[in-house]
């Protein structure tokens, strides 16, 4: 199997480039296994640096052995040289990441030093991203891991939850949970809305008691060694009244319709068509206002792109959230979230917690 950087060099005749500047994190990341916070990679055909100050010189050495550690200060002063030095001449970089500050002092460095004026930085856009799509096995691994940590945390928080914990609460015993089993960070805010609250996707967790039979969504996830899990369940205090009955049972249906139906032949639009059918056919097309998922990896939202436009491939390796919704404003809303792998030409879940709406079942 190729390595990383060599699947990235692979794409350098594409945007005729003779080496990438890499700043996102992520990438960073993947491409030379350095998870310090600060750093860039300057790879060329023939070479690797990985150009840090010195908070981080001895750990990217550890980090990253294929990589030339270049000791760096402040600003952007080193540039020229090291791209003299490797001869290079069209470097890629991530239009994405860079800020337009950050080009700007690139571009005014090169063009003052006589040994780099001739450099042209080439623009990308999603150069590097797409070759994190198809997980490792030892990424695959790390992802495991991260959502065993969540799937724990739903499991030993969720029967001690009461009518009248506020979401705030519910939300840090959840945090508190993950951490507790190992958990380096949290993959994201942790969503706790309920009632009305529910009804907002991105509902940040506020003082709001909790009341018997309302809608209470918990999205949440772990990052374990730089991989992060997903996963969204509803649950419900008490007898839930008949819409959530409605609304649950659509969802659970879309939910598991896609995981169980979904292949690796289809695009992501397809996959994402699946699930949308059950929940319009149900008469609640309107309010299934987001995309029915997102790759997920070092980054929680990464390729493949799952949405209703998306011609991204599901092939075997990808590593995806399954999460449709429905929201009412007014009355609140459910969602069901698992993250998942495409393997041996089905999904499987990783996700392994039940998705029954009441949390003492
Ligand atoms: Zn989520
Ligand atoms: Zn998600």
């Amino acid at each position: 199997m190729k390595t990383r950087l060599e699947r990235l060099r692979d794409k350098f005749t594409e945007g005729e480039l003779d080496a990438f500047f890499v700043s996102s994190p992520e990438n960073r990341r993947y491409l030379s296994g350095f998870s310090g916070s600060a750093g860039f990679l300057i790879i060329s055909k023939d070479a690797a640096v990985l150009a840090t100050d010195f908070r981080y010189v001895e750990q990217a050495a550890q980090q990253s052995p294929d990589f030339r550690v270049h000791r760096i200060s402040g600003g952007m002063t080193w540039l020229p040289e090291l791209f003299a030095e490797l001869g290079v001449k069209r470097v890629g970089f991530e239009s994405g990441d860079l800020t337009v500050a950050a080009h700007q002092a690139i571009i005014n460095i090169l063009k003052e030093d006589a040994a780099a004026k001739d450099v042209s930085m080439i623009s990308t856009s999603q150069f590097i991203d797409p070759l994190r799509m198809v997980k490792e096995p030892e990424e695959l691994a790390l992802i495991t891991r991260a959502m065993e940590i969540s799937d724990h945390a739903f499991k030993v928080v969720t029967p001690t939850i009461e009518v009248g914990d506020t979401e705030q609460s519910v939300a840090w015993k959840m945090e508190v949970a993950m951490r507790e089993a190992g958990a380096e960070a949290l993959a994201f805010e942790t969503i706790v809305a309920s009632g009305p609250n529910s009804a907002k996707p991105h509902h940040h967790p506020s003082d709001r008691k909790i009341k018997s039979g309302e809608p209470i969504v918990i999205d949440f996830g772990a990052r374990y060694e730089g991989y992060n899990s997903d996963m969204t369940r509803t649950i419900c205090l008490g007898e839930p009244d008949e819409t959530f009955r409605i609304v649950y049972d659509t969802v659970l249906a879309a939910q598991m319709t896609a995981s169980a139906t979904v292949l690796p032949t289809m695009t992501s639009g397809e996959a994402d068509g699946i699930a949308r059918d059950i929940i319009e056919h149900a008469g609640y097309g309107e309010q299934f206002g987001h995309s029915l998922g997102h790759g997920i990896g070092l980054a929680v939202h990464e390729y493949p792109r799952v949405g209703p436009r998306s011609d991204d491939p599901l092939v075997d390796g990808t590593v995806f959230t399954i999460e449709p919704g429905i929201y009412i404003p007014g009355w609140g809303g459910v969602r069901i979230e698992d993250t998942v792998i495409m393997e041996g030409g089905r999904v499987r879940s990783l996700t392994t917690s039940h998705k029954n709406e009441n949390p003492r079942i």
